[in-house]
């Protein structure tokens, strides 16, 4: 298992334990220096805060805990493709490198619906604002059955 392979099963392993609970299952993790900064998961459900994302709450989360509005030398690790919001959050955070698990255009369950953003990828909004963002992508197969096999409502 590569470093970014462990980080992702972790962030698995965040949306898991949310789904468990009734969450809608995200997970994220942002580490630097093989070490975990945080772990989060999706509150939608539980808050009601429609901005409650997993990545949202892991920038929040990884910014207290150092004291610093600038992740610098950060990787971001999140189980599907972040959305508008979320890929805002982490430009703004300085993170210049992204790991995802499933892109939104390989999970059908967003597929009828504004959940997906239409032709919206984490790479055309990176172009689009002149951000050198890396992306990869690790364990897809896994984070696709996340979705695939969800019991909550995924898209909204
Ligand atoms: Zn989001």
């Amino acid at each position: 298992m590569t470093e970014h392979e462990r980080w992702m099963a972790i962030a698995i392993e965040e949306a898991n334990l949310g789904a468990r609970v009734g969450e809608q299952p995200f997970g994220s993790v942002i580490a630097r220096n093989g070490e975990a900064l945080c772990r989060t998961r999706s509150l939608k459900v539980s808050t009601s805060d429609a901005t409650a994302h997993s990545e949202l709450m892991a920038v929040r989360e990884a910014t207290q805990k150092l004291k610093q509005r600038v992740l610098d030398g950060c990787v971001f690790y999140a189980t599907c493709e972040p959305c508008p919001m979320c890929l805002g959050a982490i430009q703004i955070a300085g993170i210049n490198h992204l790991v995802i698990g499933a892109r939104k255009s390989q999970v059908r369950q967003f597929s009828k619906t504004a959940f997906r953003f239409n032709a919206y990828t984490v790479e055309r909004f990176a172009e689009m604002v002149g951000w050198p963002l890396t992306v990869e992508q690790v364990l897809q197969e896994e984070c696709i059955a996340l979705y695939a096999n969800a019991t909550v409502e995924l898209t909204r």
